[in-house]
């Protein structure tokens, strides 16, 4: 691991002095450190300066009993959160995003921030050995012939086809959620489904943030369709493990039909994947029936592209579909 130095700040103003006082040093916010620090040990990544904000304890709290959304603090632990009896009643697909992420003891450690942060776990991009072009922009792709099971079919491209790895950007995607970010400039807000950006020819450029803005607060509006909602994630081990396929589905019905459905896509895209054309689909008036939910996880997948290694992940991505749905439905109807 390369040497860096390193600032404690207490609030958010001084996080942001901080990082601009270091700009010539590579800077990096430090928060929960599950991403970050694994990744300067691998020297993936080597700030020379990191400015640890987990003693900015405006951004520690979150508060969901608001009429109008949920509101996370940026700090607010993964765990804290899945275990929230709110969130986990009234929008049990953000809680189940949590649990379902990681193991316990890096839950206790991870927060929500630094969860949106994460970065890909293409093991070609953790090995500074091979050509990766987010890691060294213009080396070229090892995943594109090489082992690339894991990896995305949508919104992948010629440059990259890395996954993106998180669980709950992808509840919060299907609840139209909104990220609070601030920088020199001042604040600004970006929506979640804007945050992550697919790989096109400059697969190192991740995020909708700037270099020097900070994540400051997690908004989610309040919806009807909370409460019929689910993450459902397969992966090849039932704990500590990324996902192969996931989706989070929020459903409202009137009189038994669907009059409001919300579908996103998680294991099987460069970023959390809203689901638009799957979701129009059922949203005719009509029941939900099992036919129209295969038919909306096929829409979902009409874009996709597959390498060697990973065409099944169409149709088991279809039936995670399928499924979330299905018991979206029947919490619609408990
Ligand atoms: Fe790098 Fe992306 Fe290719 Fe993986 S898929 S080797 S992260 S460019």
């Amino acid at each position: 691991m390369q040497s860096f130095t390193y600032a404690a700040p207490h609030s958010v103003g001084e996080a942001v002095q901080a990082f601009t006082q270091a700009s010539a040093h590579n800077p990096r916010f430090l928060a929960g450190g599950t991403t970050l620090v694994d990744l300067m040990k691998l020297n993936v990544e080597s700030p020379g300066h990191v400015i640890d904000i987990t003693g900015v304890e405006e951004l520690a709290s979150y508060d969901v009993s608001g009429p109008r959304e949920l509101a996370f603090g940026s700090l607010a632990l993964m765990s804290d959160v899945a275990d929230d009896p709110v969130v986990q009643s009234q929008y049990p697909a953000l809680s189940e995003s949590l649990w379902k992420a990681a193991s316990q003891q890096l839950r206790n450690m991870a927060t929500l921030g630094g969860n949106l942060l994460q970065r890909t776990r293409c093991p070609y991009f953790r090995a500074t050995e091979f050509p990766c072009n987010k890691r060294a922009p213009g080396s070229g792709c090892s995943a594109i012939d090489g082992v690339n099971r894991g990896h995305a079919v949508l919104g992948v491209s010629d440059a990259c086809i890395a996954v993106y790895p998180g669980d709950f950007a992808v509840a919060l995607a299907a609840f139209d959620a909104v990220i609070d970010v601030v920088g020199p400039s001042g604040t600004r807000s970006i929506s979640l489904v804007d945050f992550h950006l697919t790989p096109g020819a400059a697969p190192h450029l991740e995020t909708a943030l700037a270099g020097n803005e900070l994540v400051t607060r997690i908004r989610a509006p309040v919806t009807r369709a909370g409460k019929a909602s689910t993450y459902q994630k397969i992966r090849d081990r039932e704990s500590y493990a990324f996902a192969l396929t996931s989706a989070a589905v929020a459903l409202h019905f009137a009189d038994g039909r669907v009059t409001d459905a919300r579908i996103a896509l998680g294991g099987v895209a460069t970023k959390p994947w809203r689901a638009r054309a799957a979701e129009q689909s059922l949203m005719i008036g009509q029941p939900l029936t099992e036919t129209a939910a295969r038919h909306a996880g096929s829409l979902a997948f009409a874009d996709a592209r597959t390498t060697k290694q990973n065409a099944f992940k169409i149709p088991l991505g279809i039936e995670t579909v399928v499924e979330s749905l299905m018991i979206a439905q029947g919490r619609a109807q408990a």
